[in-house]
């Protein structure tokens, strides 16, 4: 069923913080404005006061994957917190950003950046001081590292030494926008930032085109209307959501199909902040009730065999040996 356009969830009154870097290939900006902290108090208190949570055993050498958060400074985890506060040194993308975080919570720990422009550079006195035991994090500015953010070429080399790399969980903004967009979350694909170029873009979501898959895109605001269009018209006007600036004030969740949604934003213009976008899985095949043998055998005296399967296959869902065997059988009963 199609759900009528306009079909947001509600505003949640919390604060926020800005989600200013990416991978954005396009490198637009794209954040919105920090909004002010409302939890301080409670930032102060030990984590074992505060929330009941204490750890078992002290934080071990090695990587340790932090995750962020995408909006709301609430939603970082207690681990996460904890994780941070006995590492040595923690490694980030932009150093501003993650002040912000643990001044928020009183942390004070060296910074060390770690990004695209200095990571093959850095990586290896990294993996030197994690041979020593040092305890170190890795955060990105917001949400999940390594999810189109810096880290895979540092968890494969520490991998390769055979050095611990552990993580504490937390947002993501693919999983939140699949869990908001009302769409089969089942089995899903996440195919980060499509191609910024419309050509190089139609050639990546045509790969797509067959996945029975609800698929998540990351997007920035300035192309989104443009890729909704171009997602429509590969893909088919499938059922689709855009999930904008999730965690925070503004929090935005648009259902609707994705030519109506391409509409939307074409007329409306680049929302602020940032998106997600998630598509639905091509819709089921109606179930139908054709007459295989007839149809093959008229097909057969119009169209090669190979053609015939092929086409009868895209019109009924149903699988290319079954028909081709069934075609092959009729056309030797024919001969
Ligand atoms: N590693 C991050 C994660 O796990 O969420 C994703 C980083 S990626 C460089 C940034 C992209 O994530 C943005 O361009 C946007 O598509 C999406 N994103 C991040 N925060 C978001 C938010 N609060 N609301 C909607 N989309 C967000």
């Amino acid at each position: 069923m199609r759900r009528t356009r306009g079909d947001t969830s509600a505003a949640k009154p919390v604060s926020g913080r800005d989600g200013t870097a990416g991978r954005d290939p396009s490198r637009q900006a794209r954040s919105s404005k920090p909004e002010p902290p409302q939890i301080a108090q409670k930032a102060k208190i030990p984590l074992s006061e505060a929330s009941g949570w204490a750890p078992l055993h002290e934080l071990a050498p090695g990587l340790h994957l932090v995750a962020t958060p995408i909006g709301n400074l609430g939603d970082i985890t207690l681990r996460g917190l904890w994780v941070l506060r006995n590492v040595d040194r923690i490694l980030c993308e932009d150093t501003r950003v993650t002040a912000r975080l643990l001044a928020h919570y009183g942390i004070d720990k060296p910074l060390q950046p770690y990004h695209d422009h200095n990571a093959e550079r850095v990586r290896p006195g990294i993996i030197e001081a994690l041979r020593r035991g040092e305890k170190l994090a890795l955060v990105s500015d917001a949400g999940t590292p390594l999810v189109s953010d810096p880290g895979y070429k540092l968890v494969r080399a520490a991998l390769a030494e055979g050095l611990a790399v552990t993580a504490a969980p937390g947002p993501s903004a693919a999983l939140t926008a699949l869990t908001l967009s009302g769409l089969p979350p089942d089995t899903f694909l996440f195919a980060g930032f499509l191609p910024p170029r419309p050509a190089a873009r139609r050639r990546t979501l045509e790969q797509w085109r067959r996945l029975e898959a609800t698929l998540i895109v990351f997007e920035g605001p300035s192309r989104l209307a443009a890729s909704l269009a171009d997602m429509a018209a590969v893909l088919g006007d499938r059922d689709a959501a855009v999930a904008r600036e999730l965690t925070k004030r503004h929090e935005e969740v648009r259902r609707d199909t994705l030519a109506a949604l391409g509409e939307h934003y074409r007329t409306a213009g680049p929302p602020r902040g940032e998106v997600v976008i998630v598509i639905g899985p091509p819709a089921a095949k109606a179930a139908v009730s054709v007459d295989i043998d007839a149809v093959l055998r008229q097909r057969l005296r119009q169209q090669s065999l190979r053609d015939a399967v092929a086409e009868l296959a895209e019109e009924t869902g149903l699988g290319r040996q079954v028909l081709y065997r069934r075609a092959l059988a009729l056309q030797q009963e024919g001969s």
